[in-house]
């Protein structure tokens, strides 16, 4: 049996009960096969592989906090500092009733490549909670915010491991950890990022995946001969992610025409109006009835089961920026009959891997979430820097450093998947890419 299937299969034999973990492990091994076959011997006993599926340290612990009834609550927490080999570790932390260990795994193990693929010096990490912080009062959320730093404020720090916001954790919830980090620490330092402008934060961070997913889009089509402005676009979610991939595709001439949650989505055939939205979900913190309600154009769509609506609107490009596993082989072929001949991933791991290979294979242009969505962590990066260097930069500064970022990540998969005879391949690209810089510090680094 080959190296790579034998660690595979390893794998999910230790890991039992944790599929998104393993469908993780599996594209990216998949994609590596060829570079691990041309190192085959040294890899294996090296044990290059089985280190590289297993994470660092993997803390779980309880969150206890009292309810505004005056009951006790219990969550668990997690954080999952995945690989060091390039950097402190860094990725989010993602606080939603679905949390469990094996999707903290996923989302840890893919963060290792994003980070390397953005060129900066940063580790793979992820953590989280089962806590929802839907229909919870501010008191409640900084309880639960404060309890849960209480533990793991022993873990993390500006040069071990700084986390950053997910699903669910924004800056009110980064606001109220952070104040929390201080009070226990007495230190003033740049351990979170997605911080308020106030104490610490970077301009540009809020919008930067979103702007990020954008920037790469169209350095993508620009490559292929194609040009973004006046395409149709098809954006799920309605979160930080996709606002911010809406207004960043207007800007560039696009027309959005979708957005979703988790219980319904918007046709808005006129183009999403980015600021009722923004409206609606950052300051309302509504359902998306609000946005149909203000707009005569809109049309409300309740999700049914199982289905998952807005990719079966016609479009060219499709971005999926809400969840794992929301865009499955039904909706790959709607894109393609509807003629869509892009996506790239906003959110983590949103295409099953029978979507993604259908729209491979049928010509699609497909750029993974850990290149395309890698625009986050990129200006996380640069928080931390202005947090050391005690400055803050400008708007345009940090926009134009994401901006070179971007294009730089899609030149080195793009040339990653042509180097290994896989041209146009940009999920094996960016996972080749990813995996060759921290494969290297790991080797350069001996057996730890
Ligand atoms: P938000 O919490 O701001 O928004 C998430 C959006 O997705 C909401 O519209 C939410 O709907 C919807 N959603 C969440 N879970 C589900 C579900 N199970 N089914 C259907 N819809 C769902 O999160 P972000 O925008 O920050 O994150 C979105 C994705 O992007 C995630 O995969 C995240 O890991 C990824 N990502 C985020 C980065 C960032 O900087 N924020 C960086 C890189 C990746 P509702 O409001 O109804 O819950």
């Amino acid at each position: 049996m080959s190296y790579v299937d034998e660690v595979f299969d390893l794998v999910v034999a230790k890991n039992p009960a944790q599929p998104e973990f393993h469908q993780a492990v599996k594209e990216v091994l998949e994609s590596l096969r060829v570079v691990i076959e041309a190192n085959e011997e040294k890899y294996r006993k090296d044990a290059l592989l089985e280190r590289l599926v297993t994470p660092e340290r993997q803390l779980l612990f309880r969150v206890p906090w009292v309810d505004d009834k005056g009951q006790v609550q219990v969550n668990n927490g997690f954080r999952v500092q995945f690989n060091s080999a390039i950097g402190p570790y860094k990725g989010g932390l993602r606080l939603h009733p679905s949390v469990n260990l094996g999707i903290i795994k996923f989302l840890g193990f893919e963060q290792i490549f994003k980070n390397s693929l953005t060129g900066l010096p940063i580790g793979g990490g992820k953590g989280g909670s089962d806590f929802d912080p839907k229909g919870k009062s501010d008191r409640e959320v900084m309880a639960f915010c404060q309890s849960f730093i209480t533990e793991l404020h022993k873990y993390i720090g500006a040069d071990t491991d700084v986390p950053a916001g997910d699903i669910g954790t924004g800056a009110r919830e980064i606001g109220y950890m952070y104040g929390q980090y201080k009070r226990l620490t007495g230190l003033y330092e740049g351990v979170l990022t997605g911080k308020g402008l106030s104490y610490g934060g970077s301009l540009a961070r809020t919008e930067a995946t979103g702007y990020g997913l954008l920037y790469l889009t169209e350095e993508m089509l620009k490559c292929n001969g194609k040009d973004i402005a006046g395409k149709t676009v098809a954006i799920s979610g309605s979160g930080n992610v996709a606002i911010y991939a809406a207004q960043k595709a207007q800007q560039l001439g696009a027309k959005v025409v979708t957005v979703s949650d988790s219980t319904g989505w918007i046709y808005d055939p006129e183009g999403i109006d980015v600021d009722l939205l923004k409206e609606v979900k950052e300051v309302k913190r509504a359902r998306l009835t609000e946005y149909a309600a203000a707009r005569k154009s809109a049309e409300y769509h309740e999700k049914k089961n199982g289905e998952h609506g807005v990719w079966n609107v016609k479009c060219d490009v499709a971005l999926p920026c809400a969840t794992q596993n929301e865009l499955d082989l039904e909706d790959a072929k709607a894109l393609v009959a509807n003629g869509c001949f892009a996506v790239a991933e906003g959110a983590n791991m949103p295409t099953t891997m029978e979507a993604t290979e259908y729209l491979q294979k049928n010509g699609v242009l497909f750029c993974p979430g850990k290149a395309a969505n890698a625009g986050g962590v990129a200006t996380s990066a640069l928080e931390m820097s202005q947090n050391s260097e005690r400055l803050s930069w400008t708007f345009e500064e940090v926009d134009s450093k994401l901006k070179g970022i971007m294009v730089n990540i899609f030149h080195s998969l793009d040339d990653a998947a042509k180097q290994y005879g896989m041209a146009g391949n940009y999920v094996a690209g960016a996972n080749i890419a990813g995996f060759l810089k921290v494969a290297d510090a790991m080797q350069a680094q001996g057996i730890v």
